[in-house]
């Protein structure tokens, strides 16, 4: 009983860990390479739960790899749909660690799978549910690659034939869910690379978005380690309130974070960054923010996403009205740039951005929302 608990899982093993598994079972100096392969393409291209199903194989190795290993994914906590299509699931990592990822179709070519990297968040933005839960801990590579391979699991999204690759349901990636990426860059960055490796799950590095709150400092290594798309929660446009709204700004203010951005590797009219700016009615919704806005990207290759605020139990504020959104969106757009408002998808099942939220240590993160209420009706 014990040992089954313990078999490590080849699924989510980069090439390095799969080779030391196979020399472990006796496979050959100078057949390991060949049999890495095999395996990596039964794992991430075809997606077999079952040692049985690795057909060009032979049997004794399937054997005695099955003794040692599994293929399990960690396990589903729970599977919502939303009626407009969005999927939610929630992720059991270890007793009490769940992270939640969610499936969001219509996106990209097919559809995006929007993943979390690290279980709670050490930053509190005032506007976002995970920002009320403490962070647990970061996630691993292995965790943040399973992510995908359950929602591919649940999806039936793996390919059966070399043609079913062209209409994949996931198409995109973006680490949009519970965490700041930035601050685990490392496993972030060993996650991309077997998510992006083209003998496997193969989504290329330009359909994978990573969106921070502004780690000034780790955004250059970003770019040059994953090729990532860069997202900003930019979310204000003068230091007073973004220090309110998303606090790590008192530590890496607006200019340095626009500079970070003109300097992003890779960023070019093709590769534009996307800065994201939540609608908090009557907080960072006027005219003259959105002129502002306009003239704080100046020589930034930028698209603006609007995000309409999607509002959580106790949250303190209040979506903009649609006129607020759609007025605001004109003189952004007016200005030459791409401003799309973000429907928001998957509100009836607490999927919608910034609505992500496991139960994993439920107690401190509802006494800390109590507090930051208290603080705010003191002041
Ligand atoms: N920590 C990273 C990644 C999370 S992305 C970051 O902050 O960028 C989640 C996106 O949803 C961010 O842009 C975040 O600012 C936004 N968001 C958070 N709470 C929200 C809410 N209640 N309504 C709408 N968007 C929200
Ligand atoms: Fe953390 Fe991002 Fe939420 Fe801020 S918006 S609390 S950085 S997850």
């Amino acid at each position: 009983m014990t040992e089954t608990i313990t078999k490590p899982s080849l699924a989510g093993m980069d090439r390095d860990a799969l080779r030391e598994a196979v020399l472990g079972v006796g496979v050959p100096q100078k057949q390991v390479r060949m049999r890495v392969g095999q395996l990596w393409r039964w794992i991430y291209y075809t997606g077999v739960t079952d040692f049985e199903a690795m057909t060009d194989i032979a049997k004794p190795l399937r054997a005695a790899l099955a003794e040692g290993h599994t293929l399990d994914r960690p396990a589903l906590g729970e599977r919502q749909v939303s009626k407009d299509g969005t999927r939610k699931y929630l992720i059991k990592l270890g007793p009490g660690i769940e992270v939640e990822a969610v499936y969001i179709p219509g996106v990209g070519r097919s559809g995006a799978l929007c993943i979390s990297s690290q279980v709670g968040c050490t930053l509190n933005c005032t506007f976002c549910h995970t920002g009320t839960q403490a962070l647990v801990r970061n996630l691993t590579a292995a965790e943040i690659v399973t992510q995908i391979m359950t929602a591919r699991d649940d999806l039936d999204d793996w390919p059966k034939a070399p043609k079913d690759m062209e209409s994949r349901a996931i198409t995109n990636i973006v680490f949009m869910g519970m965490g700041e990426p930035l601050y685990n860059l490392e496993n972030v960055a060993a996650a991309m690379a077997i998510l992006s490796d083209g003998e496997g799950i193969a989504i290329s590095r330009r359909r994978i978005t990573v969106s921070t709150s502004g780690v000034v400092p780790k955004m250059h290594d970003l770019g040059e380690k994953t090729q990532a798309m860069l997202a900003i929660s930019l979310h204000a446009v003068n230091d007073e309130l973004r220090d309110e709204l998303v606090p790590v700004n008192k530590a890496y203010p607006l200019k340095d974070l626009l500079n970070a951005c003109r300097t992003y590797p890779g960023a070019s009219n093709a590769r534009r960054i996307t800065f994201e700016y939540v609608m908090l009615k009557g907080v960072n919704d006027s005219d003259d923010e959105a002129r502002k806005l306009v003239q704080l990207l100046r020589g930034i290759p930028a698209k603006i996403n609007l995000i309409p605020f999607n509002p959580w139990p106790g949250a303190p504020y209040e979506c903009s009205s649609w006129e607020r959104i759609e007025t605001f969106a004109e003189i952004v757009n007016k200005a030459g740039y791409a401003s799309p408002i973000r429907t928001p998808r998957g509100r009836d099942i607490d999927a919608a951005c910034g609505q992500l939220r496991s139960e994993s240590i439920k107690k401190r993160a509802s006494e800390r929302l109590k507090e930051r209420l208290a603080a705010q009706e003191a002041s």
